[in-house]
């Protein structure tokens, strides 16, 4: 088994890894971004039997099309559903959570916590005994995205978007609530992944919040998905929160919590939005996820009109550390982390064994270690 990054060894780039397992030849997402829609090259990696894919955001997925259109691509069905015109191809179906037959491989799914219909995957090779584990993006924090712990495996990629940051959600939480009791507050966020569960904390402390339509539709479609999509609680708070929420067009007075889509405010309401009341200060703007540079986000970050407050959707330190001895790999590739991160993550965590580059490969039974 070798495993590849072909991109998301490094850096806070789009996810693109191949493995070669039992003969086959897999690679596990093609994304894009998150920073100016960098893309994987796949220019060099030969034939491909499937691609894999963990979860919809697009530093997983917005690279499909570079992938040949005979190769079949693997995702949950919600996944598929709520790609929207991001996907241009047909798909095959993975569980949320169990076990798939695919090229002859068993390969097991689990929960992600992450993004609705998101899994990691656990890609065994039965004849040598050993198997892979991807986590894609995962967290255990999530108040409306349920997380499988994942099972042990030869390999590992893991999500350590984070490095050694290790503040939990709550604390986050706490300052955004407190930012809503002070007025008009504007959110920018993923409505496929933090902006809905925002939505859902801070309607329980009291804010008024207020949804996109983008928000709105893809509340609906998890509400509609089946059952394990989410967690028992989060499932009712959603629908409570849906059902008190108000709405947002581009003609709305500033009021209350306002969730928008697009965090980097790219284009649609969120940018109308923003530039709109750039010049009122009553009207606060906070970014909870990565501000991607060259973007409008990135700019009103830096001149001081918008705050910075991390909404966590990846494993802070103590997370990545228990998922990592869950797993009881030999060897794990710390993904989606900047080069210049990775010595602080090494040393915060010297009991893992971490990969120092973007290539693994087991180590046979047979072979001398
Ligand atoms: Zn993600």
């Amino acid at each position: 088994m070798r495993v590849e990054a072909i991109s998301g060894f490094g850096v806070k780039g789009p996810a693109a890894f191949l493995v070669e397992i039992d003969g086959r030849r897999l690679l596990l997402d093609c994304g894009e971004g998150p920073d100016n829609k960098r893309r994987p090259d796949l220019s060099g990696i030969g034939t491909l039997d499937a691609v894999l894919v963990s979860h919809g955001h697009l530093d997983h997925i917005a690279a499909l099309d570079l992938v040949p259109p005979e190769v079949p691509v693997f995702m949950t069905a919600l996944v598929h559903d709520l790609a929207g015109d991001t996907l241009t191809r047909p798909t095959s179906a993975l569980p949320l959570r169990g076990m798939a037959d695919i090229l002859g491989l068993r390969v097991t799914t689990g929960r992600n916590g992450h993004a609705p219909g998101g899994v990691w995957l656990h890609i065994a090779d039965a004849a040598a005994n050993e198997s892979l584990l991807y986590t894609g993006d995962v967290s255990r924090e999530s108040a409306l995205y349920p997380f499988d712990m994942p099972p042990p495996a030869t390999l590992a990629i893991v999500d350590a978007s984070y490095g050694d940051y290790d503040e939990p959600l709550d604390i986050g939480a706490a300052k955004l609530v407190a930012m809503a009791g002070e007025g008009p507050l504007l959110l920018p966020a993923p409505a496929d992944g933090r902006g809905l569960e925002m939505a859902v904390v801070l309607a329980r402390s009291g804010a008024h919040v207020r949804l996109c339509p983008a928000h709105r539709h893809i509340a609906e479609a998890v509400i509609a998905a089946e059952d394990e999509v989410l967690t028992a609680h989060g499932r009712a708070a959603l629908a409570g929160m849906l059902s008190n929420a108000g709405p947002l067009d581009a003609g709305a007075a500033p009021e209350g919590v306002m969730i928008v889509a697009k965090p980097a405010l790219g284009s649609g309401l969120g940018r109308e939005l923003a530039v709109k009341w750039r010049d009122e200060p009553s009207v606060r703007i906070a970014f909870t996820g990565h501000v991607g540079s060259g973007t409008l986000a990135a700019e009103l970050v830096g001149e001081g009109r918008a705050s910075f407050v991390r909404w966590n959707v990846h494993p802070p330190l103590s997370d990545l550390k228990a998922v990592i001895a869950a797993i009881a790999a030999v060897e794990v590739l710390p993904a989606f982390l900047d080069r210049t991160k990775l010595p602080a993550l090494y040393a915060a965590l010297p009991q893992a064994r971490f990969a120092t580059s973007g290539v693994m490969a087991s180590v046979p039974e047979s072979a001398p270690r």
